[in-house]
C-alpha cells in the first residue's frame, strides 16, 4: 500500500492560479530545443534475459510484495502480456458511486504491473535526453484548459508521449462536457493542473519518497521516466472538478485505457496511459473476460 501510495509522489506542487496563468501563457509560446538523438530502445532479447535482483532494494513487506510481482512479471516469457492480463482482470470498479465516497485500495500488484509494462520502453536518462528527444517522440501537451506546474515549464518537461498528450486533451474535453452538463455556463478554467509529465532518471533519483527511483540497473523505475504517465494535482482543484475527473478516470480504467491511483501523500492522481501495444493486449484479455 505504501509503495503504491508513494509512487512518483514528489516535489511537484501546484502554483498559485495567477502564477499559473502567466506560466501557461509562457508554456503555450515556448518549445524545447529539438536535437535529434539516436538512443535505441532496450531490445526485447535483453528484456527476456532479465534476472531478478537477489535482494530487494526496499526491505518493507509491501515493497517485497511489489518486487515479487514485478520479478514474476519480468521473468515470464511475455512481460507485456502478463501486465496486460493484470490490468484487464483488475480494471473493474464495480459501482462508480463508491469511488466518489470510498476509494478502492491500490495494490502492490498494480504498481508492479505498471513498472513491468513500461520496462521495454525507452527511459530518459537526463534532462538533456528529454529536451533533445525527437520531436515526434515527446510532444507538448498544449491545451487551453489544462494547466502545468512551474517545474515543468522551468525545466522544459512539459512534454510526454503522443498517446499521453492525446489522452490529456481528450480528458480535458470530456471534463469540460461533464461539468458543463452539471451547471449553467462554462466551467471554471483551468479544468485541472498537470503537476508532472516525463521525468529523467536523474530527476527520479531525487524523488526521496518514491519507491521507484531507478537506483540501479534492475531497480524499480518509475513509468514517468518513459513519458507514459502524468500527474494531476488536487491542490486548488474544486470538489466539482474533482468529482468530474474521478468519474471519467474510473470509466477509462474500466474500459482498459489507463491505470490510475490516488496518491494521498502527493495529493495527486497518478495516471498511467497505456501505450498502444499494451492497450491492444489489455483489450484482448478484456474481451475474453468481459
Ligand atoms: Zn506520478
Amino acid at each position: 500500500m505504501m509503495a503504491i501510495a508513494l509512487i512518483g509522489a514528489g516535489l511537484f506542487w501546484g502554483p498559485q492560479s495567477e502564477v499559473f496563468a502567466k506560466r501557461k501563457e509562457k508554456t503555450l509560446n515556448q518549445r524545447p530545443v529539438r536535437v535529434t538523438t539516436t538512443k535505441p530502445r532496450r531490445p526485447v532479447a535483453e528484456m527476456r534475459e532479465w534476472q531478478p535482483s537477489a535482494q530487494p532494494v526496499h526491505p518493507s513487506a509491501t515493497k517485497v510484495e511489489t518486487w515479487n510481482v514485478y520479478n514474476a512479471c519480468m521473468g515470464s516469457d511475455d512481460p507485456l502480456g502478463k501486465s496486460a492480463e493484470f490490468f484487464a482482470s483488475d480494471r473493474k470498479i464495480s459501482v462508480l458511486k463508491k469511488i466518489l465516497g470510498k476509494w478502492p485500495l491500490d495494490t502492490p500488484a498494480r504498481f508492479a504491473s505498471e513498472l513491468c509494462a513500461v520496462d521495454a520502453l525507452k527511459h530518459y536518462e537526463t534532462l538533456l535526453d528529454i529536451t533533445s528527444a525527437p520531436k515526434d517522440e515527446l510532444v507538448s501537451v498544449d491545451h487551453p484548459w489544462v494547466g502545468q506546474n512551474d517545474d515543468l515549464v522551468r525545466d522544459q518537461r512539459y512534454v510526454a508521449s503522443p498517446w499521453v498528450r492525446d489522452y490529456i486533451r481528450q480528458l480535458a474535453n470530456r471534463t469540460f462536457e461533464e461539468l458543463r452538463d452539471r451547471a449553467d455556463g462554462a466551467p471554471t478554467l483551468p479544468l485541472f493542473v498537470v503537476s508532472s509529465l516525463v521525468r529523467s532518471k536523474d530527476i527520479q533519483r531525487k524523488q526521496w519518497n518514491s519507491p521507484a527511483r531507478c537506483e540501479t540497473e534492475n531497480a524499480l523505475c518509475s513509468s514517468h521516466t518513459t513519458g507514459s504517465t502524468f500527474d494531476i494535482t488536487l491542490k486548488d482543484l474544486s470538489g466539482e472538478h474533482n468529482a468530474a475527473l474521478k468519474k471519467i478516470l474510473a470509466r477509462d480504467r474500466e474500459s482498459g485505457k489507463i491505470s490510475f491511483i490516488l496518491e494521498p501523500r502527493g495529493n495527486h492522481y497518478h495516471i498511467f496511459v497505456f501505450p498502444p501495444e499494451l492497450a491492444a493486449r489489455v483489450a484482448e484479455f478484456a474481451a475474453q473476460h468481459p
